[in-house]
């Protein structure tokens, strides 16, 4: 998999990609990461990328010509996503289709944006990673980066890890997570998980993590009746999980 990045700022890139299973990702050559510093295609003899906006307002605009530079110096360019705070809400969806295109290239925006026109000529699709304000597209981008290779074959240790994870196929948050030692200053491990009955501990931690996505997510929760995914068998839990919770109220 191979992303180009386009930045003003190529250390906030760089630095993310020396650490973890990234690095260890680049060493083994699954994935490739094309590094495109925007200001060195600045025609401009200070090499200046921003200007006023038209219109006026507050703050600075990316000019159009070294982006376009920029962008046109890439042979591959595969899907270009401008990250950008108006775009689409990336999610675990988004992630996977991304991991199979093959060729990403990514444009970090900074100041107030950059110039729409770049937009209309190269822009693929435009991706937010939340509702709020970052100073830059690059941790956007790294966010991407960090997501979408974890789907690559040979990324992950195992391709388990994949699996019964926040946002997989049933859609529900993850269960609890428990390490030696099983008693921790007074506090026990739930004993199923001591119990080596793999049946047993399959159906705790569904129900666990139904019960941590009502507390945390019921977002997801109304999002799942209206999309008739709760199944039989997940309301059959809800009714045991409603009854546990009153038990343990009284
Ligand atoms: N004027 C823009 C607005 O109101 O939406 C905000 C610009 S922001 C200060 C500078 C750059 O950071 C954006 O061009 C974008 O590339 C990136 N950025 C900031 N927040 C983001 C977010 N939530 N998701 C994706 N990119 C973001």
């Amino acid at each position: 998999m191979k992303f180009n990045v386009l930045t003003l700022f190529p250390g906030v890139i760089s630095c993310f990609l020396k650490e973890g299973v990234i690095s260890k990702a680049i060493e083994r050559s699954l994935i490739d990461i094309n590094i495109i510093d925007i200001r060195s295609f600045s025609s401009d003899k200070h090499k200046k990328v921003d200007d006023y906006p038209f219109g006026g307002g507050d703050g600075m605009v990316m000019m159009p010509d070294p982006l376009f530079r920029a962008i046109e110096s890439i042979e591959d360019r595969g899907r270009v996503i401008y990250v950008s705070p108006r775009g689409t809400k990336l999610n675990q969806n988004k992630v996977k289709e991304l991991s199979g295109v093959g060729t990403i290239t990514i444009i970090c925006g900074r100041y107030e944006g950059i110039d729409q026109r770049v937009i209309d000529k190269f822009v693929d699709e435009e991706l937010s990673i939340g509702d709020y304000i970052l100073t830059g597209g690059e941790i956007p981008a790294a966010v991407i980066i960090d997501s979408v290779s974890r789907y690559i074959g040979g990324v992950l240790g195992s391709t388990d890890s994949l699996k019964e994870e926040s946002f997989d196929d049933t859609g529900l948050v993850e269960y609890d997570h428990y390490t030696r030692p099983s008693n921790y200053r007074g506090s026990r491990v739930p004993d199923v998980l001591l119990s080596g009955d793999h049946k047993r501990i399959k159906e705790w931690r569904l129900k666990n993590r139904l019960k941590n996505t009502i507390l945390h997510r019921l977002d997801i929760i109304i999002r799942l009746i209206e999309a008739g995914k709760l199944d039989k068998d997940y309301l059959k839990l809800l009714q045991e999980l409603r009854k546990e919770l009153n038990d343990e109220r009284y």
